[in-house]
């Protein structure tokens, strides 16, 4: 077993270094798995932009948290996996007696373990995600397949959240890979899907995924409107889901939702951003705000699910590869054009 390995640091806003540093050594009930391949995130851009992120990572650290790969090390009183299993692992683990977690709001929990490291050769899996979300890929599943299970448990819990129904329309504002997935998984929910972006190939990959309206988002335009004359007596959708976490395009959400209908602002907005209510909106139309944050050690299982069923395929999401001495250049190109999906990085 070698005793460095080669993985991307975090020391601060956008300062990101690929060197050689020790393996992670595993205590009693970790493992330590081989990254065979991590997926870039647009939460990883994020932190290496900001430099930190006060819930999930504090430099320096490891960054990176969509990882599939290879057990190659458990420790003493790890008893449900072995050496040469291939398995995924989440990036967080909730710590099942808190308040939130008794009442099955696992998501919420006040004391989340948040684990990155995906950026390297090897990872160290804490033992909580060891105990409840870590899985072994099943045969025919591929690492790239698998590394999709925490965006998509999310998406999945959103959808749960939102309450949609076979027959309903269900407009999505954000056509990056959360905006895409929410687009595939409606899709196949039997909801008729709006698509509202930017750039015409987040466009086309819409309508790739499901979506049967597609709106462009250009500032000149009334783009609200037009999503509202593609429903029913331009009454407005029964849901709405709002994937790029502005405060323009959460009020935009509530502009396009008919009475009685859902929003779902999945896209969180920066520190200290404020959005004015219309009351009437809420009270007298009775529109449901939803907000959906994370997932829960049962939303990862079923996304497992949804991958094994080939719902999802990474093809969709994932266009680009690089080796892990690339990443600094892989987070500059994402960082120059929004229009970006995930890029496998293999370590
Ligand atoms: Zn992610
Ligand atoms: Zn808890």
């Amino acid at each position: 077993m070698k005793q460095t390995m080669q993985a991307a640091m975090l020391y601060g806003r956008e300062e990101l270094r690929v060197e050689e540093v020790p393996v992670p050594s595993v205590k009693s009930d970790d493992i330590l798995v081989k990254v065979r391949v991590a997926l870039t995130c647009g939460t990883d851009l994020k932190v290496f932009r900001r430099g930190y992120h006060a819930r999930m990572i504090r430099p320096p650290a490891v960054l990176g948290h969509e990882l599939a790969g290879d057990i190659v090390a458990v420790g003493p009183d790890v008893t449900n996996f072995h050496i040469g299993q291939r398995v995924v692992a989440a990036n967080s683990a909730p710590c099942r007696h808190c308040y939130f977690c008794k009442r099955n709001q696992e998501n919420l929990c006040e004391n989340l373990l948040f684990n990155n490291g995906a950026y390297a050769e090897y990872v160290r899996i804490p033992g909580p995600i060891v105990a409840c979300n870590t899985h072994e890929i099943t045969d025919g599943v591929s690492y790239r397949d698998a590394a999709m299970v925490e965006p998509l448990a999310c998406v999945i819990r959103g959808i749960e959240e939102t309450g949609i129904r076979e027959g309903d329309t269900v407009a999505v504002i954000g056509l990056g890979p959360i905006g895409l997935m929410f687009i595939r998984l409606a899709h196949l929910n039997g909801a008729r899907v709006i698509a509202v972006g930017r750039r015409p190939t987040q466009l086309e990959r819409a309508k790739r995924m499901g979506a049967s309206e597609l709106v462009t988002a250009v500032d000149d335009v009334d783009w609200v409107n037009q999503v509202r004359n593609y429903t029913d007596s331009s009454r407005g959708a029964d849901a709405v889901i709002e994937a790029v976490g502005t405060p323009d395009t959460w009020q935009a959400a509530m502009g396009m939702v008919r009475g009685g209908g859902t929003v779902n602002f999945f896209g969180g907005c920066p520190g200290n951003s404020h959005v004015p209510i219309d009351t009437s909106l809420v009270h007298y139309s009775e529109v449901s705000l939803k907000s959906s944050f994370h997932h829960t050690p049962r939303h990862i299982r079923q996304a497992l699910e949804v991958i094994r069923r080939s719902d999802l395929r990474s093809a969709d999401f994932v266009i680009n590869e690089a080796p892990l001495s690339d990443l600094l250049s892989v987070f500059r190109e994402m960082m120059s054009h929004n229009g970006h999906l995930k890029t496998a990085i293999l370590p």
